[in-house]
């Protein structure tokens, strides 16, 4: 058996590169690998399905700018069905003192993007928002439009559906082996005992990108890091209330009747995590959590957490940021990786990206040379600042 491209992952990274490669006009045969059908694991449905443009780095700004786009005409994409549900609800991020000059930076870099975000001090923000309080806060960042949530599930549903018409080869297996010959990837062992030979091999393998490129001998810092997701109910609902992101890095957003929480993860010790560990960490919630959301909102003081999961974010430990792009010497071993937890809303972007590349020979759309690996093999950082 041989493809011209096989794509290991078929969650919303790798179904979204085989969407667009057809859309570009890609006629060879394309393989989309897909170890879990139902996605139980994948960062896509663990996720908290929201997109933003408060970003540090322009091309991330712009990569979400595509996608944001594409929702605001998915019916014309995707047929008069279509819909994810997206709310554009806002992101509010905000600073102490000492956070001031980098939410200040960023929202230069995010307004010369054409970005609708407002910059206001802590008294225009509690006139904004009743429910705030703003202790310890001197300003924040809020998108008034361009900025909110929508469900994941659906949009990646959105996307495999679309591919049912465009010969894919949807396949149920693991990867578990990458064969090389010097510079060129041949082919990939699937844990069913069938072997591929491939022309272009494409990593869209989230958390677990980082193994899947060791296959092919290949180094790339990205592991599983568990991040916990919390679902709470309060008494009171505040209809104009966004993605609030506190200095503490705790995050809380209205999702329907409910709201969801999570960003309590200690920066010490967060690390590699089990690949199988999805057990929620409840007493962060209790710890660190509640104790946040009662003096930012104290109208949380009485709330009640309802259920949680726990997911693993596609960790890039050298500058949390995506690698796109073939590897320099391996040119037939793309990477699509290392999103570290705002790769839902890049995927379409990333998906359009690749395919321009592998297509055209160049990016036209958003230029991704940026993220190329060479910054990896150099241990140079691109750093993205606007980790939540
Ligand atoms: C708690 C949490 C909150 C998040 N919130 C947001 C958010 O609000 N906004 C945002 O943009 N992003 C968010 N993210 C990040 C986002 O979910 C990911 O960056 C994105 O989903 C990555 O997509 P992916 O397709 O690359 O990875 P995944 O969705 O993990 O898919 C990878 C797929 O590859 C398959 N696979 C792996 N190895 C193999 C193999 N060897 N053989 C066959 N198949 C294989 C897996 O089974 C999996 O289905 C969040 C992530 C988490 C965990």
């Amino acid at each position: 058996m041989r493809y011209d491209i096989v794509i290991i992952g078929g969650a919303i990274v790798g179904s979204s590169i085989a969407y667009y490669l057809r859309e570009e006009g890609f006629s060879g045969s394309i393989a989309l690998i897909e170890r879990d059908p139902q996605f139980a694991h994948a960062a896509t449905t663990l996720s908290m399905a929201s997109i933003r443009q408060q970003f540090s780095i322009p091309e991330n700004i712009r990569l979400s700018q595509f996608t944001l786009k594409l929702f605001r005409r998915l019916k014309e994409e995707f047929g008069a069905d279509a819909d994810i549900g997206f709310r554009e609800g806002g992101y509010l991020i905000l600073a102490g003192e000492n956070g001031l000059p980098i939410l200040k930076a960023n929202h230069e870099a995010q307004i010369a993007e054409g970005a609708d975000i407002v910059f206001e001090d802590a008294e225009q923000l509690t006139r904004r928002f009743a429910w705030l309080s703003a202790e310890g806060i001197s300003a924040g960042a809020y998108g008034r439009t361009g900025e909110g949530w929508f469900d994941a599930h659906a949009m990646l549903m959105l996307f495999r559906k679309a591919l049912r018409d465009k010969k894919i080869d949807f396949i149920t297996a693991s990867v578990t082996a990458i064969a090389r010959d010097g510079n060129r990837i041949t082919g990939v062992s699937l844990d069913n005992g069938q072997t591929l030979e491939a022309g272009i091999v494409v990593n869209a393998a989230g958390p677990n990108a980082g193994k899947v490129a060791a296959f092919a001998g290949l180094a790339l810092p990205v592991e599983p890091r568990k991040r916990n997701v919390f679902v709470f109910e309060a008494r009171e609902k505040y209809a104009d209330m966004p993605l609030l992101v506190d200095p503490s890095g705790i995050y809380v957003r209205p999702e329907g009747s409910v709201y969801l929480t999570g960003g309590a993860e200690p920066e010490e010790g967060d690390g590699p995590a089990d690949p199988a560990d999805f057990e929620v960490d409840w007493p962060l919630f209790e710890e660190v959590i509640w104790p946040v959301l009662a003096t930012r909102i104290p109208a949380f003081e009485a709330i009640k957490p309802t259920r949680a999961w726990a997911g693993h974010y596609d960790y890039n430990t050298l500058d949390q940021n995506a690698v796109i792009g073939p590897h320099p010497q391996v040119g037939n071993f793309l990477f699509a990786n290392g999103f570290s937890g705002h790769g839902l809303q890049q995927a379409p972007a990333v998906g359009k990206a690749l395919a321009e590349l592998i297509v055209h020979g160049g990016y036209r759309t958003v230029d991704c040379s940026a993220f190329g690996y060479s910054r990896v093999a150099e241990g140079r950082a691109f750093r993205e600042l606007n980790v939540i």
